[in-house]
This record gives structure tokens, C-alpha cells and sequence, in this order.
């Protein structure tokens, strides 16, 4: 792609790999009118105009930088004091000037020693985070950034407009721009490079020079090799940004140190269950951070990693499935698990990242929990006032009902507590929980504009028992408040206007917690104490919901869902699907952990009909209604959902996005303010397509993807949805089921 000129002319003080990658972008958009450069060796100079990266070369630092707009400080951080010095006199007055360095604090007093606290305006450090072990000018590559982030750390007085440029020509470089402050740089990067580094330069030194050294590299593993990778790096580089950043690393360091120490001796002592804990925490922090890892830049805006194509031509759509794990389950055994007394064994847990985070918070604040394993979760309850302060903000991810939840949990804890999440999280609305909780005495604050996360809690305040109203009904704001009640004084209840999921109710049961229900009020008395219990958590009717709709839409389609739970505060789509005319049986009814569960029969024997979908069902099936709006798609006559505001606050707004992507394929609805109506395009007896071919934006909404995959069994043309690496937060093996259950999908990274 290419773009407009935004340099007059580029000039590099240094030209190895960073600097030249930088130039290779450079030229080949034509984003500079002219690009020379300065380094130490002619051979340099010599090999990079014949490149084609530079017009011109120059021994001289200052002789390079007359007449540059744009300055690129490419050398070794160490080197920056005596290059500004170089170049200072010849300086034009609106010339930005930055640099690559690996570390930003000492390239900022390196600029002060030159130029006194007045820094020149157009000076705006930062930092590219990508590189590699190879070196010199022959080793830069024209997509070294693409995909990769690049720091800016302006200063008070930098320039604003200069800001901007130099964000523009990273992103010329496809990276991702992210700004920061200086000193938060050096922290974060001494924690995230320079010791992961430092260690890996350690263990090879200390193999190394044993006398079985040979043997020891001849049989290293496969872990060895990857961890030791990175000791393969300049070693004069490392040199410098060692010293460089001489506090920070030493801080991390004296951690590190501090946390080997704690795994020798648990080792030592054979502490079993500690070093269990430990290690499970490790290993569970990798996993619920990965996506941030692979994916997701350090300045929350997600990034489309994975788009699926479901082809048409399905042949047949049928097998027996047991799908995930609920999700409002799973969480909730954690929660409780962890605040009762005892050991509390999970089977069936979610490992989606959504209950994962759940998991996470809980294990920041000093729970020891094992697993999971094949959906096995052992919680070793610390009781109701053994929570421990977390060392720092708790991390949701995109889960709402952590979120609201612990606001509960977190409000009547005697620490401080700041909750943050993801993208799509953080615009998700806290005040309707916030609000009933000050009521309670809670100190809690929803510090995002328009009261959305961070959500921050001061703790050590003793809450008091309230009658709620719930002004909606929302499962997630009566459980956060009955969970407050749980250290509240006296009783605690709240009346909900229409039935919500009872999951927590009947969980509290379940851990030996009284809890009333008197229609729609649901009351608790604070004070009393959680015993630990075994949970099995049901398959998730959620997840099975888009199966339900893809057999119902498909002719002669045979779907058995297994163990799946039919609370019925969630069983609004079988009432829905079978009010459409599914053909739906519930089979094989049965208790596990306190829920009902059953096995959900769905084949595709009769076209669907367009039905007025009863106000009643609505938060019984709020979740569902993306799959259930590619049911009415293919149903004859007209779908109408009123009573679903909801859905418009939900992960995305659901009712526009779904809308969209509906018109999209060719079906006519239209949104109203809480609901929809769909024009259905079925005809009795007819199964051929209805849904034109096209590419749909999920909007990071992982109900969104699915709903629209299942489109693809009644589609003409190849169905695209693009931004698909959410689906793993509710359902890791959809591709898997749905695959087996023969619909065409393919996955793809982009
Ligand atoms: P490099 O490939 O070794 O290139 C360094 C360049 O600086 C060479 O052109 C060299 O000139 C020149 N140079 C070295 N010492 C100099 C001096 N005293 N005065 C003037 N010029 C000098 O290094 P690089 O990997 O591009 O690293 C450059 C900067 O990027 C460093 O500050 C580093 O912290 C940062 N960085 C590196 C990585 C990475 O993975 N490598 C990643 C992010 C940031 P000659 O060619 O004539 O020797």
C-alpha cells in the first residue's frame, strides 16, 4: 500500500538492522524524498546504497542531518549522547528526532545532557518491539514491524503533530503504535525483555562452562533449545541496555530471585500441594494471558487474528455431542469454591478464557486451586474472610459476570481492589451494578467514561443489608448484590421484574447456603459460612443453542446434545424453537450438582414458522437470540422480538450487529429499540438456500461468529466471518463439533 510523501528527507545516524528495516519501509511507499545516513564503517554506507536504502552517505553525523525533517537514531543506546551532540548544531528548527533504542530513560538524559531541560520538541523517543539475533544492515527486512508493536514515550513538551507523523509512519510499517510514558517503559521492558535476557545469557553461561558441557548441549530439549534462543542476541547490545536500564532490571531481577527462592524451597520441603499451586497458577497464567500474547496489543484495541469460511454444500448434519461446559456455572464453582470452607472438586469446568479469568482473579488473591484438567478443577476454599489483597489490578478479559460478580465479592473485602478487562468489556456498562452496592455501603467506582470498567473498590467497609428493585432484569446484577449480602448485616434480598438464571441461588444451596425464594424476591441473611461440595457443571444450553438451530434449519439433520443443562431460568430457546415448530424432544431428565439436566434431541424434519416470541421468554433465552435470529431467517413469515433491550449492552449490540450481518445475506429486518423483526424467508417443505454468500464482521461478539456459521448450512455462497478468536472464550471446540457434525468450515488466520 502505498502513501503519500511525509518526509523531505530522512536521515539515520546508524543503519543495522532496525534502521535499515525502517528505511526499506521508507523507501519502498516512497514515504521520503531523499533517506541518507551516518555510521561508524563505510563498508556500511557503501553496502547500503547499493541496496537502494540510502541516497547518500556521510562519516559525519551532523554533515547527514542538514536539511532532515525526520532524524533516526539507529546505534546503540550508548551511543546517543554523542551522536545528539553531533548533530545538535546543525539541527533544523521543526525536525523531529527519535530513536530505536532498546531502553528510554538513558536516551532521554542522554538528550538533556545535550540540549538542558529544554528538550527540543520534535524529540520523541521510542522503540520498535521486534528485532532479531542477526545484526548489521544486510540483516533488516521491509515487514521486521509489521505486526508487531512500536512504543512512543513523547515527552511534556513534545510536539503534538510530530506525534502523529512519526505514528503514521510506523503504521506505513504495519505496526501497531502504542504511546507510554518513559519510566513505564523501562519498568514493563525490564520485566518483559531485558530479564527473560539476562536469564537466558545465564543458563547458557552456567551450562556452558561445566566440564560436561558437550553432553549437556548434545542432549539439550527441545525446552532448553527455546528458552535459550534469545543468549544468542548481541552481545554488546545487551551489554548496553543491561546498564542502561540498570534499576529496572536489577528490580526484576531481585524478584526474580525472591520467586526462585519460594520454588527451592517448596522443593526442598517437598510441599506437594504448594508447588502444585504454583505451578498450576504459572501454567494458568500462560494460558489466560496467551491471547493477550499472541493477539492482543499492550493498549486494549483488539486486533482480527482468525476469520472462518463456511462453504455451502453441507451434505448432512448429524452426531452426537457433548458440548463445553456452562460458563455462568463454572465461574459461579470457582467463586463459591473458593470463598467456602474445604475443598471444593469441580468436573466439566469451562477452560474457555472467560471462566479462566475467573479463575486467575481468584488465584491472585491467594487461592490455591489445581487444575484445570480435562475440565477438573479442585478449589482449596480459604473461607469467607480468607481472600488476600491482589498485588495488582485483576484482569477479566471479556467476562462480564466475573466483572459484576466480584464487584459483589470484591466490595466487602477489607482490601483495595481495581478490576480492568478487555476491549469489549470495558465498554460494557458497571453503574447498574456500582449503584446498588453504594446503596449496601460499598465504596466502588466504574472509572471508565460513561461508567464503564476499570472498575476500582476501596475495601474495609462493612455493608449493610438492602431490599432491591432490580430496575431490569439481569442475573449478573442480582447475583453480584446477593454476594455482597453474603458480609452484609442482616438480610439482604432483591425482586427481580421477570425470572432470571438462578445459578447462584441454587449454587449457595449447594455449598450449604440458605437463600430464599418467594416468587420473585430472593433473599439471604449475611454472616453464615459456605461449605465446600463437589460441583459437576452441565453442558452449556448456550453453546448447545447453535446446534439446536442448525439441525432445525437443516433437512434431515439429527443432533443429540448430551448432559445439558435445562435450568429453567435458560431454557427459553427449547420453548422458542419448539413454539417455531421444531422438531425438539427433551430426553432422559436427571439431576447433577443441584441443576436439572437432560439430553436435547433436535432433527430437521419441518420448515419453521415466524412466531411473536413472548415477551416471558425473553431473559430466559437473552443469550441465544443471535442463533435464534438465523432460525427466523429461515422460518416462513415474519419473526418479532420485543422486550430485548438488553441485547444491545451485550458483548456487542446484538440487535444491530446481527441485523446487519442479516441484511448482509439478504434477508430483510428491521432493529427497534428493543428488539427486531425479521422477514423469514422458509417456504413449508422447501429446503433450498436462503442466505446469500458474504463476509460478516462479528464485532468481537463470540455468539455473533457461531449464530452466522450456522448460516452456512442454508447458504448459496461461501459465508465469511471475520474476527472469529473470540469463539475460544465460550466454546474452544466449535470448529471440532461443528466440523464432525459435517458443516463445511474452514479457519483461517489473517
Ligand atoms: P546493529 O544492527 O548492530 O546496527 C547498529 C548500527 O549503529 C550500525 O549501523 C552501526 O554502524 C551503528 N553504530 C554502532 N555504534 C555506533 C557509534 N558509536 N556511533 C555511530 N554509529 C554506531 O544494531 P540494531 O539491532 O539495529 O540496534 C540498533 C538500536 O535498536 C539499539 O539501540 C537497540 O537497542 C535497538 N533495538 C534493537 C533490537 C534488536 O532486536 N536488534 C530491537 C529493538 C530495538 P556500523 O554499521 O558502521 O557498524
Amino acid at each position: 500500500m502505498s502513501q503519500a510523501v511525509l518526509f523531505e528527507k530522512v536521515a539515520f545516524i546508524g543503519l543495522g538492522l532496525i534502521g535499515s528495516s525502517l528505511a526499506r519501509v521508507i523507501q519502498a511507499q516512497h514515504l521520503a524524498k531523499s533517506v541518507v545516513a551516518s555510521t561508524r564503517s563505510v563498508k556500511t554506507l557503501q553496502d547500503a546504497k547499493q541496496l537502494g536504502l540510502i541516497d547518500a552517505g556521510f562519516h559525519d553525523a551532523g554533515e547527514a542531518i542538514k536539511g532532515a525533517d525526520l532524524i533516526v537514531l539507529a546505534l546503540p543506546v550508548q551511543a546517543t549522547q554523542s551522536a545528539l551532540e553531533k548533530i545538535k548544531p546543525f539541527l533544523r528548527e521543526d525536525a523531529i528526532i527519535t530513536d530505536v533504542g532498546s531502553t528510554k530513560g538513558n536516551v532521554v538524559d542522554a538528550a538533556k545532557a545535550v540540549f538542558g531541560e529544554n528538550l527540543p520538541k520534535g524529540f520523541i523517543p521510542g522503540h520498535p518491539i521486534a528485532g532479531s539475533e542477526h545484526s548489521g544492515v544486510h540483516a533488516g527486512k521491509v515487514d521486521l514491524f509489521a505486526n508487531h508493536k512500536v512504543i512512543l514515550t513523547p515527552l511534556q513538551g513534545s510536539d503534538k503533530e510530530a506525534v502523529q507523523k512519526l505514528i503514521q509512519l510506523w503504521q506505513a510499517a504495519q505496526a501497531e503504535v502504542i504511546c507510554m510514558d518513559v519510566d513505564r517503559h523501562d519498568e514493563v521492558l525490564a520485566h518483559t525483555s531485558h530479564l527473560p535476557h539476562l536469564m537466558a545469557f545465564n543458563l547458557v553461561e552456567q551450562l556452558a562452562s561445566r566440564k560436561d558441557n558437550l553432553d549437556i548441549f548434545r542432549y539439550a530439549a527441545g525446552g532448553f533449545r527455546d528458552f535459550s534462543r534469545i543468549a544468542a542476541s548481541d552481545p554488546q547490545m545487551w551489554h548496553d541496555i543491561f546498564f542502561a536500564n540498570k534499576k529496572a532490571i536489577l528490580n526484576a531481577v531481585a524478584g526474580f530471585e525472591q520467586q526462585l527462592q519460594q520454588f527451592k524451597q517448596v522443593i526442598e520441603n517437598e510441599d506437594s500441594q504448594k508447588l502444585m499451586g504454583m505451578l498450576g497458577h504459572a501454567r494458568a497464567a500462560r494460558q489466560h494471558f496467551n491471547h493477550m500474547l499472541a493477539n492482543q496489543p499492550l493498549m486494549e484495541n483488539h486486533t482480527v487474528t482468525q476469520q472462518f469460511t463456511i462453504l455451502p454444500g453441507t451434505q448432512k448434519f448429524e452426531g452426537k455431542f457433548t458440548v463445553p461446559g456452562d460458563k455462568s456455572v463454572s465461574h459461579r464453582s470457582i467463586m463459591f469454591g473458593a470463598i467456602a470452607e474445604g475443598t471444593t472438586h469441580v468436573t466439566g469446568f469451562l477452560e474457555g478464557e472467560d471462566a479462566l479469568a475467573t479463575l486467575q482473579a481468584f488465584r491472585d488473591m491467594g487461592v490455591s486451586i489445581e487444575g484445570p484438567k480435562n475440565g477438573e478443577v479442585t478449589i482449596h476454599g480459604v473461607g469467607i474472610n480468607g481472600l488476600k489483597a491482589p498485588a495488582s489490578a485483576l484482569y477479566m478479559g471479556n467476562s462480564g459476570t466475573s466483572m459484576r460478580l466480584l464487584s459483589g465479592i470484591l466490595s466487602a473485602q477489607q482490601f483495595d481492589s481495581v478490576m480492568t478487562g478487555d476491549a469489549s468489556l470495558s465498554k460494557r456498562p458497571m453503574e447498574r451494578i456500582a449503584k446498588p452496592l453504594r446503596l449496601m455501603g460499598a465504596k466502588i467506582q466504574t472509572t471508565g467514561e460513561k461508567g464503564t470498567p476499570p472498575v476500582s473498590i476501596t475495601g474495609s467497609q462493612q455493608l449493610q443489608g438492602i431490599h432491591y428493585d432490580l430496575p431490569m432484569a439481569s442475573a449478573q446484577v442480582k447475583s453480584g448484590i446477593l454476594l455482597a449480602g453474603l458480609w452484609a448485616n442482616g438480610e439482604t434480598s432483591v425482586t427481580e421484574p421477570e425470572p432470571t438464571r438462578d445459578h447462584t441461588e441454587r449454587m449457595l444451596r449447594a455449598f450449604g447456603y440458605e437463600v430464599k425464594t418467594e416468587g420473585n424476591k430472593i433473599s439471604l441473611i449475611g454472616g453464615e459460612k459456605l461449605t465446600g461440595t463437589d460441583i459437576q457443571v452441565p453442558s452449556d444450553i448456550s453453546s448447545a443453542a447453535f446446534f439446536m438451530v442448525g439441525a432445525a434449519i437443516t433437512q434431515g439433520a439429527d443432533i443429540t446434545l448430551e448432559a445439558v443443562g435445562i435450568n429453567p431460568t435458560r431454557t427459553g430457546v427449547i420453548e422458542i424453537l419448539k413454539q417455531m415448530g421444531a422438531n425438539l424432544t427433551v430426553e432422559n431428565e436427571r439431576i447433577a450438582g443441584g441443576e436439572p439436566i437432560a439430553d436435547i434431541h433436535i432433527r430437521g424434519t419441518q420448515t419453521l414458522k415466524g412466531i411473536h416470541i413472548p415477551e416471558d421468554q425473553v431473559p430466559l433465552a437473552i443469550d441465544e437470540f443471535p442463533a435464534l435470529f438465523i432460525a427466523a431467517a429461515c422460518a416462513e413469515g415474519e419473526t418479532v422480538l420485543t422486550g430485548a433491550a438488553e441485547l444491545r449492552v451485550k458483548e456487542s449490540d446484538r440487535i444491530q450487529v446481527m441485523a446487519d450481518g442479516l441484511k448482509l445475506l439478504g434477508i430483510q429486518c428491521t432493529p427497534t429499540a428493543d428488539g427486531i423483526i425479521i422477514q423469514g424467508k422458509g417456504k413449508a417443505g422447501d429446503w433450498s438456500p436462503v442466505f446469500a454468500g458474504g463476509q460478516i464482521e462479528s464485532h468481537h461478539d463470540h455468539r455473533i461468529a457461531m449464530s452466522f456459521s450456522m448460516a452456512g448450512l442454508r447458504a448459496a455462497e461461501p459465508i465469511t466471518i471475520v474476527g472469529t478468536e473470540t469463539v475460544a472464550t465460550s466454546f474452544p471446540t466449535f470448529t471440532e463439533l461443528a466440523t464432525q457434525a459435517g458443516l463445511l468450515l474452514q479457519v483461517s488466520n489473517i
